[in-house]
């Protein structure tokens, strides 16, 4: 086990503020929080930067080296932090054990890319008068990354986050959502544990648009990385300046079921279930609207809801629990006005709908017009929407009407309607014969519109946390 009551204390050190942190699924207190002072964030800036000096003077087979031990330390604790996710989020422990998993998996790939971050070699002599030159392109790490990330994968989205930076050479300070601070913490111990570089990952808990605008206005932090909602990354853009900057946002993921694929409708309804209800919604690439041709609507509903109303809701600590708590009553006061006006508006409440302890049940809605807030705002919760439409074009224009443009799934036996969605689709990832909700970690993912600017998946995140240098040898 590892244990972060050392990390918290020191934070307590330096600031006499404190908040509660809070169980989501007992809404009791777990316990208090260093709320960090602005001061502290600064300090955390100025180790930061002599971190990075460290870092620098690693190779990228040491810096390579370090990931892979931290891999080993996380897989050795992984019903640790498992625990901890749990706990701090309410997530079901069995998608908590999936998120370290994942973790581990994303550490992985930072291993592997860090050795592997190669320029090109450019021919000058393409150009006119451009010979009798070599020259290529180099990456070099930026300083110090500013990460600021949400409360959905309190591990596996910072260590999108801290797995590129550590890899390209950069130090890196994580503002953790004030709701879920603890496994970014403990990820602080695991890689102290594996022999990183005093400072190189910090983590400074508390009020997000305080510490947040610390970062976001020192002329020592290189590059601001946001994963969070379109209304804070918009105000995170507009403050930024010339800084390095991605924002991963919201999504109302669109799947279309095809009626060409009939003969799959029970194993595609199981498959939407599992995206539209995993942590309960509370994922940026949950399914959220599901567009059916008429002519497989009602069978797929009929299955779809079977399925959902087989979920076991209950403790998340409980091995079985598929669907638990919502992160906090504000959002669950939200989701039932949602509800409310879809049904207001029109729409036919399949199942669901009520409150269910410190939750919502999973809910299905059908026919739902588009103007209604689960339609076209994000859900981010246990809702979901089923409306038919008469044929893939239809379908097409209907994903494509929304602010948003993250991931969307396309199941379909019909080759060129597939190039169609692929090419057509107004989303940074197209899942053809997948749901919405499909990410694999070292993958390139951005969203368009409102849902992003830039990309992370290992590779590409690395991109953006280093200058490409262009140098030239003139041998004449
Ligand atoms: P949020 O935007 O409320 O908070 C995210 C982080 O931003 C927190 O650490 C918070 O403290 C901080 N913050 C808040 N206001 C700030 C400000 N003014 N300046 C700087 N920082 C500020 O998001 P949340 O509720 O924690 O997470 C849910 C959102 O995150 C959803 O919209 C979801 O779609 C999105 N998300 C996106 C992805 C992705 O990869 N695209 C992944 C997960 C979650």
């Amino acid at each position: 086990m590892i244990d972060i009551a050392n990390n918290i204390q020191t934070l307590a050190e330096q600031s006499s503020d404190t908040y509660d942190l809070i169980n989501p699924h007992t809404r009791q207190k777990i316990r208090a929080i260093p709320e960090c002072t602005s001061e502290q964030m600064e300090k955390a800036i100025v180790k930061g930067k002599t971190a990075f000096q460290k870092m620098k003077a690693l190779t990228s087979e040491e810096r390579s080296s370090i990931l892979e031990k931290v891999c080993e330390i996380i897989a050795e604790n992984k019903e640790d932090f498992a625990k901890t996710i749990t706990l701090e989020s309410g997530k079901p422990i069995r998608f908590a054990l999936g998120e370290v998993d994942r973790t581990i998996q994303t550490f992985k790939f930072a291993a592997i890319e860090a050795r592997k971050l190669e320029g090109e070699s450019i021919r000058l002599d393409a150009a006119t008068n451009g010979g009798g030159r070599d020259a290529y392109t180099i990456y070099q790490p930026i300083g110090v990354v500013g990460a600021i990330t949400p409360f959905n994968f309190p591990l596996n989205l910072v260590a999108h986050k801290v797995g590129p930076a550590l890899a390209v050479g950069n130090s890196i300070i994580v503002k953790p959502a004030e709701k879920t601070p603890l496994s970014a913490i403990k990820l602080v111990e695991a890689f102290k544990q594996a022999g990183l570089p005093d400072d190189a990952y910090q983590v400074i808990t508390g009020d997000g648009p305080r510490l947040g605008k610390v970062m976001i206005d020192h002329p020592d932090v290189a590059k601001i990385t946001f994963t969070g909602s379109p209304e804070v990354g918009k105000l995170i853009k507009s403050q930024v300046g010339l800084k390095k900057i991605t924002l991963e946002l919201g999504n109302n993921s669109a799947l279309y079921v095809d009626n060409s694929v009939r003969d799959k409708i029970k194993d595609i309804a199981e498959k939407a279930v599992v995206g539209a209800f995993s942590y309960n919604g509370q994922v940026c690439i949950s399914t959220q609207r599901i567009y059916v041709h008429e002519e497989v609507k009602d069978e797929f509903l009929t299955h779809f809801k079977q399925v959902t109303d087989a979920l076991v809701y209950g403790d998340p600590n409980d091995p079985n629990t598929d669907v638990s708590g919502i992160i906090d009553e504000k959002s669950q006061n939200r989701l039932l006005d949602w509800i409310k006006e879809a049904v207001q508006e029109g729409g036919e409440l399949v199942t669901g709908g009520e409150l269910q302890e410190n939750g919502i049940q999973p809910t299905i809605l059908a026919n739902v017009p588009k103007d209604t807030n689960v339609s076209c705002n994000e859900v981010f919760g246990p809702v979901v929407i089923v409306n038919s439409v008469r044929s893939a074009d239809e379908a097409l224009a209907e994903m494509n009407d929304s602010i948003y443009g993250l991931n969307a799934g396309v199941f379909t036996y019909h080759l060129p309607q597939a190039f169609t969605f692929a090419h057509e689709l107004e989303v940074g990832q197209v899942l053809i014969n997948d749901i919405p909700t499909l990410r694999f970690d070292h993958m390139p993912y951005g969203g368009l519109k409102s849902s992003g600017y830039g990309y992370e998946g290992i590779k590409y995140a690395m991109r953006e946390m280093v200058h490409m240098k262009f140098i030239s040898m003139n041998y004449n």
